[in-house]
């Protein structure tokens, strides 16, 4: 009788495959374990156990597998049911999903590149002998591929020992070295080994008898740890000394300290730092009653609070509940960058207890994290992500907080599944018994709909915490102010003065400038031509500081040129205006301020953002000028006035979307002014005072807005009524592109009941020398969407099978947004 297994590959492909095993192995394995397995001609992957069977494969002879990898399962049978929702309902791969879910150590394969981790120290003799002939051939060369090392090794099962390897921080996967990912890492002192017992110290201090200022250091460092018990940053440590770092660098040189790195947001905390009483205001009370009321008979509820009504305390009280029943407790944020921010309001509550995980750490960690989750570890009881977090292995999941659920990032846009973590966390939930709280002040009309129906609970908080009022919204018309020449450049004369105003009572600015579609252009005054990328349908745009041309969609760029590329003339002028313009135009009008900027450009890399977030709490910066980066739940208390340059360049985009996300961004950046006592000030310039949207914001009237766009979503046909797929398309060659979606788009609508709109050239119609058509199909709400989607699937299989088709790359986007 044979025996067999049933995976999943991480690899695009929607089918599981069978290999057989002995029956020796048929009997260790379990779901959920990794096995390696060859695929292809040679190449070797990570497989996922989901089944263990006897039924030979009718289409092919199984090949066996290499070996398995783990001694227990490290997924359990609730994510693989998960995944299995995520590909079936957002019309992916169970091997996109797989591969998207796993930290890519737990993923090793034939192809996978390994490089030397540097900067660490290796300790030979602690290497078994195949780790020590990985580590020499790394001597030699700067990375392998694992294939290359199934050679040198002479052996195929070598998965075990390139993890090992990981695990002990001695090799790295190279798409990490790739990401160039930096975290930020806080620099602590401790004695040098030498002394850490207790031995040496006499000698110790009387090697420093001539030198005071390093003994001064010593002792306070020996005070520092008698009474705080944790590690000690060289920051304190010079603070209490009172001391210099250059004198903790000669104790380094003179090996009495030694200094280490952990990076910020992973420290481990003691025990909580103090013990804090966090007493609810009546009104967040109230809301919290109300929350658990509606838990007793519904799995969501939304908590739709004003900004400032104190959501994340509410949210603090219920995760006390759940976790001294033991359960663990999933906080989905929308950006990675806030989660510092958050660990640190955490922590008071709940000390270690509180882990973090996104994408953006790396491997170890990742995993490290995995295995909390997995063991039902005390240190990973609140986990704090962005959306991949909803992939991690939770055993008792008892609770899943979204905050700023309306927020967009929610949704993963590329590479494939490209799922909504709120709609899948819902569904996560579900398959837990658990609950979920979606926050946000400004809700998506989805949300706020289901909650109206009566499908999820719904709290709100119409009050801001500490009875401090919500901003005075005042606008500017701009048309009038250009035609009374009351502006210079971009600002109108209220804004100026506004800013004047707050500047001089110490208080500070945040301004506002959405650059999308608006970024500054290069455009010849004598024949109007402005510089395109050469691969992407899109013109360029100009960077001032580093006088350069670039492309936002595939990063081509040009030094800026002194001669128009058409006509020759050197009369060329910029355009447009992005926030870099704008804090030009503030350092001229306000040139004894310090003036900050916060986009795209300036917040590379992780910790740009929080420098630049850290820099303006503690006041080195009096105004900020910034994108919808700004819109995102941080929480200032000396910012008095918000600026929005132009609210227009929100509200005229071609999306459906447009006037929520007008209102939604508008609403959450008035939202960080006056967060304390006094009431702050807005003020939002614009061509059209009286547009719905606009007096919608200036009256805080989330019930209007939603109630006009419900109304135009019923008219226009679209979300909550009908449920949008959207097919992209995309291919080189021109003509066969608009052939093949032409094919698609009638085959799609003559067989599907249901509006197909199509195929249409996108706004921006290539990128990176690929053309782009789109086909949208509408579902209504009294039709199946499992059924639907079906539908579509064998079409696409069919257009798949059309020869002249197959070069033309489809991606399927359910409940686009
Ligand atoms: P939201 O997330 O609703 O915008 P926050 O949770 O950031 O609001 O709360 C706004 C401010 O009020 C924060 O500075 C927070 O620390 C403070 N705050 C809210 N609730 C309380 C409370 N119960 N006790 C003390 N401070 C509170
Ligand atoms: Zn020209
Ligand atoms: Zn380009």
């Amino acid at each position: 009788m044979p025996f067999f297994a049933e995976v999943i590959l991480p690899l695009s492909l929607a089918k599981t495959f069978t290999y057989s095993v002995s029956e020796a192995e048929y009997n260790y394995i379990n779901k959920g374990m990794r096995v390696a397995v060859p695929f292809g001609k040679s190449k070797i992957y990570t497989a996922l156990v989901i089944d263990i069977h006897q039924s030979q494969p009718t289409l092919y002879d199984a090949k066996e597998i290499h070996q398995i990898l783990d001694e227990k399962p490290i997924v359990t049978e609730i994510q693989i049911a998960h995944w299995q929702w995520i590909a079936s309902y957002y019309m992916c791969a169970i091997g996109d999903v797989y591969r998207g879910a796993m930290p890519s150590a737990l993923l090793l394969e034939s192809e996978t590149i390994i490089s030397q981790k540097t900067d660490v120290f290796v300790d030979e003799s602690l290497l078994s002998d195949d780790e020590y002939l990985i580590y020499q051939a790394l001597q030699q060369q700067s990375s392998l591929k694992i294939q290359e090392i199934v050679a040198i090794l002479n052996k195929k099962n070598i998965f075990p020992v390139i993890q090992k390897l990981i695990d002990k921080n001695i090799l790295v996967l190279q798409e990490e070295m790739l990401e160039g990912y930096k975290p930020k890492l806080v620099r602590y002192a401790r004695l040098h080994s030498k002394y850490q017992s207790n031995e040496g110290l006499g000698e110790l201090l009387e090697k420093l008898k001539s030198a005071n200022k390093q003994k001064e250091i010593v002792l306070t460092f020996f005070q520092l740890s008698a009474s705080e018990k944790k590690p000690i940053t060289v920051k304190k440590l010079v603070e209490a000394a009172n001391s210099t770092p250059a004198t903790v660098k000669a104790l380094i040189e003179k090996e009495i300290f030694e200094d280490y790195f952990i990076q910020e947001d992973r420290v481990n905390f003691s025990d909580k730092t103090k013990e804090e009483q966090l007493q609810l205001s009546d009104g967040q009370q109230k809301a919290f009653d109300a929350i658990k009321t509606s838990f007793i008979q519904k799995e969501v509820c939304l908590l739709h609070g004003v900004t400032s009504s104190g959501k994340t305390e509410i949210y603090i009280k219920l995760i006390e509940e759940y976790l001294a029943t033991g359960k663990q407790v999933l906080y989905l944020l929308p950006e990675i960058a806030l989660t510092t921010q958050l660990v640190s309001r955490l922590s008071v509550y709940f000390g270690n207890k509180v882990a973090v995980f996104h994408s953006k750490y790396n491997n170890n960690e990742r995993v490290e994290v995995w295995t909390q989750v997995l063991r039902n570890s005390e240190k990973a009881q609140i986990i704090i992500g962005a959306r991949s977090a909803l992939f991690l292995p939770f055993h008792d999941l008892g609770f899943i907080i979204v905050d700023e659920e309306h927020e967009q990032t929610f949704k993963q846009v590329d590479p494939a599944p490209r799922y909504h973590a709120r709609d899948a966390a819902i569904v996560l939930a579900s398959f837990h018994k658990s609950k979920v709280l979606l926050g946000s002040a400004t809700p998506s009309i989805e949300t706020y709909f289901n909650a109206k129906s009566d499908k999820y609970g719904l709290v709100e908080i119409s009050e801001r915490y500490g009875k401090v009022m919500m901003p005075e919204i005042e606008l500017v018309d701009l048309k009038d102010k250009y035609f009374r020449k009351r502006m210079k450049g971009h600002f109108s004369d209220s804004l100026i003065e506004g800013i004047a105003t707050a500047v001089s009572l110490g208080e500070q600015v945040i301004l506002f400038q959405n650059r999308r579609g608006y970024s500054p252009l290069l455009e010849c005054m004598t024949c109007g031509h402005v510089p395109h990328c050469q691969q992407c349908d899109v013109s360029l745009t100009y960077h001032k500081h580093k006088n350069q041309l670039r492309c936002h969609y595939c990063g081509y760029s040009i030094a800026k040129p002194t001669r128009c590329h058409s006509c020759s003339s050197v009369d060329l002028t910029t355009k447009g205006f992005g926030t870099e313009q704008i804090q030009q135009e503030l350092m001229e009008l306000f040139p004894d301020n310090k003036i900050g900027r916060m986009d795209q450009d300036t917040t590379r890399g992780k910790f740009g953002f929080e420098k630049i977030i850290e820099g303006f709490k503690n006041r080195d910066v009096d105004i900020l000028v910034g994108t919808q980066m700004l819109a995102k739940g941080l929480d200032f208390d000396n910012v008095s006035l918000v600026g929005i340059m132009n609210a227009d360049n929100m509200l005229y985009h071609p999306d459906f979307r447009a006037f929520e996300r007008s209102f939604q961004m508008m609403v959450q950046v008035s939202g960080r002014s006056g967060r304390s006592e006094k009431q702050g000030k807005v003020i939002i310039q614009t061509y059209n005072p009286n547009h719905n949207t606009i007096q919608q914001v200036t009256n805080n009237d989330y019930l209007g807005m939603y109630n006009e766009q419900l109304y135009d979503r019923q008219i226009y046909k679209y979300p909550p009524y009908f449920r949008i797929i959207k097919l992209t398309l995309k291919q080189r060659d021109f003509d066969k592109l608009k052939e093949g979606a032409m094919w698609l788009y009638q085959v799609m609508s003559s067989n599907l009941n249901m509006p197909v709109l199509g195929p249409e050239e996108p706004a921006i119609s290539r990128i990176r020398n690929e053309y782009i058509r789109i086909i949208i199909i509408k579902i209504p709400h009294n039709i199946s969407v499992a059924g639907t989607k079906k539908t579509i699937q064998k079409m696409l299989n069919s257009f798949d099978a059309v020869a002249q088709y197959r070069a033309i790359k489809v991606s399927v986007n359910v409940d686009f947004y």
